[in-house]
Parts: C-alpha cells; structure tokens; sequence
C-alpha cells in the first residue's frame, strides 16, 4: 500500500477555516481556496499553510547562514595561505638568525672598501628540496640562491660571499674573485680563509664554511660543507 502523503493545514486568511491537503495540491484544487469567503467576497480567498511557509522561511534562513558562514570560511583559508605564502617567502631569507639581504648590503660595503664597488643584485632566494648543500648563480646583476630549509647559516653566508664576489670582481673564479671571497669572508665573519695558491675555488668554499662554522659554533654535515659547481 502506498504510503499515505503527510497531511497540512491549509488555512483561509478570512474566516479561518481549514482544509486538510498535502504540502503540494494542484494549482486549481480547490483545497487551496476557501469557496464559502470567496462566494461572499466575490474574489478567490486563497487558502496559505502556515506549517509550509514557516519551514521554508527557515529553510531559507539556514541556507542563508550556510552561504554566508562558506564565504567566509574561504575567505579565512585565502587569508591564511596568504600569510604562510609571505611567511615563507620571508623565511627564505633567514639562517641562523641572519637576514641574508641585511648580510649583501653588508658585504658589499665590504667589497667597495676594498676597491670593488658593485651595485646591489637583484636577488631572489629559493630552497633546495634535494641534497643538504646550497648552491648559488650570479649573473650580471641578478643572483639567485638555492638553500636547503632550516640550513645553518655558514652555507648561506659562505654561499652568499662567493656570489657576491663574482657580481663585483672580474674574471670567473681567478684570482680577483678568489681574493675578494676570501676578503668578504674573513672581513664578514671574522675568520681567516687564506687563499692559498693551487687550491680549487671549490676547497676555498668548503675552507670558508668550516672557518664561519667554527666561528658560529655550527656543526655541519658533510652535505653542507659541499657546494656544486653552480655555486662553487
Ligand atoms: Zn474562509
Ligand atoms: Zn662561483
């Protein structure tokens, strides 16, 4: 047997009187009007279920918050990914407690003291998601570096140094850039990396990062002592 539709109140607004209907009757059925008001008015009284009107006002009321409570939950989770977007574009720059920017204006001051003046680079910062070293690049005006997050300062500072020196010092790894690292590194840091002839412009990075490292009281391991020739 066909389950019985729920029954409601349909209600003439005039004379209150009922009519018991489903939620939908059809349009022209006569449940919907209260034909003793309407032959007494003249016009068609029609008949409003207040049990249905009142549940699609909540309906709608719960819709509303629904709409508005998503709206702003999306707006929060942008917010946030905003901020964490900046945090880390923020944090990029940071290793052990030194600014790697606040650091090039620092060393370059350095490198005119010395005879090397240089403009700032533009620089851009990136971490590396493989391997435990930092590698950098340097191009006419533009330095690029790429170090693994949380990485100890002396890689970055070390790594920062010898880009640096190949923005304000000619001649690729010769002996101009060789003497300015050394001289950004140990006049920075205060250490002392002795360019020693023969010795690769790789042994000279990995010298400097034990030299600031053992300055910065920071165990390194063998990874981050390494830079690959991109930065070395
Ligand atoms: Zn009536
Ligand atoms: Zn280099």
């Amino acid at each position: 047997m066909a389950k019985e539709a729920k029954q409601y109140r349909w209600v003439c607004p005039e004379c209150c009187g009922f009519k018991l209907a489903s939620s939908r009757p059809k349009k022209i059925a006569t449940v919907r009007f209260c034909l003793p008001c309407s032959e007494a008015t003249g016009l068609l009284v029609e008949r409003g279920c207040p049990k249905l009107d009142k549940s699609r006002e909540t309906k709608a009321e719960r819709d509303k918050v629904r709409r508005e409570r998503a709206v702003a939950t999306k707006r929060k989770t942008k917010k946030k990914a905003r901020a964490k977007r900046e945090e880390t574009a923020e944090e990029k720059w940071h290793y052990g407690g030194y600014d790697l920017r606040a650091e090039a204006t620092r060393l370059l001051k350095i490198a005119r003291g010395e005879g090397y003046p240089c403009k700032k680079p533009s620089m851009t910062a990136n971490w590396r998601h493989k391997g435990g070293y930092a590698t950098g690049r340097s191009w006419g005006g533009k330095v690029h570096l790429t170090i693994p997050k949380g990485s100890p300062a002396a890689p970055a500072l070390v790594l920062l140094a010898h880009e640096l020196a190949h923005e304000a010092a000619p001649g690729h790894h010769g002996f101009e850039w060789r003497w300015l690292f050394s001289t950004l590194v140990n006049k920075g840091y205060g250490v002392t990396v002795e360019y020693k002839g023969g010795c690769s412009s790789r042994d000279l990075h990995k010298a400097a990062i034990q030299a600031v490292a053992a300055k910065l009281n920071e165990e390194l391991t063998d990874a981050q002592l390494e830079a690959d020739e991109e930065g070395a």
